[in-house]
């Protein structure tokens, strides 16, 4: 499979996705917030959740969101859905994250490596939000979400989140994760879509052994 064609043929919306429309804001707290509120859901959802939570909280900050009821916060973060689970998990994040003084500096001292084992350590951080979290952050590695692994399956490529992950990584020049990550999510949503995918419009569907 040709990932150029990929790069090539999607024009990017970053207003579609949460993390790095958080992530302008160069703040790592927010930035975390914001993918545990895209767990299991839209990133629009999300991002409503987001902006909810600001609104009450002013600035979204894990002192502020600690002090937040559990119940309260449940109710501002409803429509990212699951909201009763989402604020505990939330609640101990803002918690772990105060305890560990994470900062993006420390997380790019570290190596990806360190780094992605220290937000694994977090509450209701796995790896795909860890790897998320990294890649917004500019750290070499490849997050495989629900998109990704389908359009994976159909061009034969299988296996586990890591298997996965280390294809792309292997094609794709690492300055380039970040851009070809959500360009793939962007063509998994228009066109190679979980039911009836567009092969009639797919700029790959030459190379793809799905191609319906
Ligand atoms: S040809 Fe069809 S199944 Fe293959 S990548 Fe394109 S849209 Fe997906």
């Amino acid at each position: 499979m040709d990932l150029h064609i990929i790069d090539k043929a999607i024009k990017l919306d970053l207003r579609q996705f949460a993390a790095p429309t958080v992530w302008m804001r160069r703040d790592l707290f927010q930035l975390l917030v914001a993918v545990v509120l895209s767990q299991h859901t839209s990133d629009k959802n999300a991002m409503r959740a987001f902006e909810n939570l600001e609104r009450r909280l002013t600035a979204v900050t894990p002192e502020r969101l600690a002090s937040l009821p559990e119940g309260d916060l449940a109710e501002v973060i409803k429509t990212a859905g699951m909201q009763r689970a989402r604020a505990k998990r939330l609640k101990a994040l803002a918690a772990s994250f105060l305890e560990l003084e994470i900062t993006p500096e420390k997380l790019a001292e570290m190596g990806v490596e360190r780094a992605r084992a220290l937000l694994l350590s977090l509450p209701g951080v796995g790896p795909k939000t860890a790897d998320v979290v990294l890649v917004n952050l500019g750290l070499p590695t490849f997050p495989v979400d629900t998109h990704i692994a389908r359009i994976a399956k159909r061009w034969g490529v299988d296996g586990g989140y890591g298997a996965v992950s280390k294809w792309f990584m292997e094609r794709v020049p690492p300055d380039k994760y970040l851009e070809v990550h959500l360009k793939l999510i962007q063509f998994g949503r228009e066109i190679c879509t979980a039911r009836k995918p567009k092969c009639g419009v797919c700029p790959v569907s030459e190379k793809c052994p799905s191609r319906a």
